[in-house]
């Protein structure tokens, strides 16, 4: 799968692609988009330009600074369809030379690629989330309550339980990357700020899903734990990232994921990079 290279200052970042698919805009999408109509849909499709399909990309993000290989989030991990670990040798980093896997938050398009058959799939490094996540997934509560997403946890991530460290939104994973609170998606859903000399770059993670989403953020999405949160973290990091014309990355967005976001009236646009 394709990789993008690009610098934030002294950081060196490299986009790995793990898959993109595409889905027909019928009325499925209602589904997802729970507040809205097809009709409306079908409109704001029309008004961002996307045409008969829309995108999913899979996004992590691989920062390099000083002699850290650190991976930002890890995708599905099914090795049917993963492209991460190639995209990662693309990039000329083998597994073992990870030092640090930061995990954004706990779904498992996120973390299912922490292990390969059971095995770590990044030997050598320690892994990082932001505590308020885990501890919202991994209550005794939640590990009680079962279900497909619980299971996946037990599975993909408790055997990695104890190599784990935790942060909090302001606090740095390592100088120039920052953590920043993006609750609503998840409870503890986070986006990085990087910044090097006068250069940054705002991930912005699952803040949003779709293109789509820039031009009616105030659709309720199927997947955000607490919907009216995210709405309320979306507008407001959009807004600081249109009105900031902050370089920004989405996990989720067409590889690779980066542009700007613009203001128009009260809603907003997609820019990406020409790539
Ligand atoms: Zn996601």
């Amino acid at each position: 799968m394709p990789i993008h290279a690009f610098t934030v200052g002294d950081i060196q970042c490299t986009v790995l692609s793990e898959l993109e698919s595409q889905a027909p805009y019928d009325e499925n999408l209602t589904n997802f988009f729970i507040t809205a109509t097809f009709e409306e849909i079908r409109a704001a499709a029309d008004e961002v330009g996307e045409g008969d399909h829309l995108t999913n990309a899979i996004n992590p993000l691989l920062i390099q600074s000083g002699n850290t290989n650190l991976l930002v989030d890890t995708g599905i991990g099914n090795p049917e369809v993963s492209g991460l670990l190639g995209a990662l040798s693309e990039a000329g980093v083998a597994p073992d030379q990870i030092d640090i896997v930061f995990i954004t938050h706990l779904h498992g398009d996120h973390f299912g690629g922490l292990l390969q058959n059971g095995e770590p799939a990044f030997p050598n490094a320690r892994y990082v989330i932001n505590r308020a996540e885990w501890e919202f997934w991994l209550s005794e509560e939640k590990l009680a309550e079962g279900g497909p997403r619980i299971d996946g946890l037990k599975k993909g991530l408790l055997p990695l339980e104890d190599q784990f460290s935790f942060v909090e939104p302001g606090d740095e994973i390592i100088p120039g990357v920052e953590v920043v609170d993006a609750p609503g998606h998840t409870p503890g859903h986070v986006g990085l700020y990087l910044s090097s000399g006068d250069k940054s770059l705002l991930f912005l993670v699952d803040t949003l899903h779709r293109v789509v989403q820039l031009a009616r953020p105030t659709w309720h999405f199927v997947y955000d734990t607490d919907k009216d949160l995210a709405v309320q973290s979306r507008i407001a990091l959009l807004t600081r990232a249109a009105d900031d014309d902050q370089f920004t990355l989405f996990y989720h967005l067409p590889f690779p994921g980066l542009g700007h976001v613009k203001r128009v009236g009260d809603a907003f646009r997609w820019q990406p990079i020409d790539s």
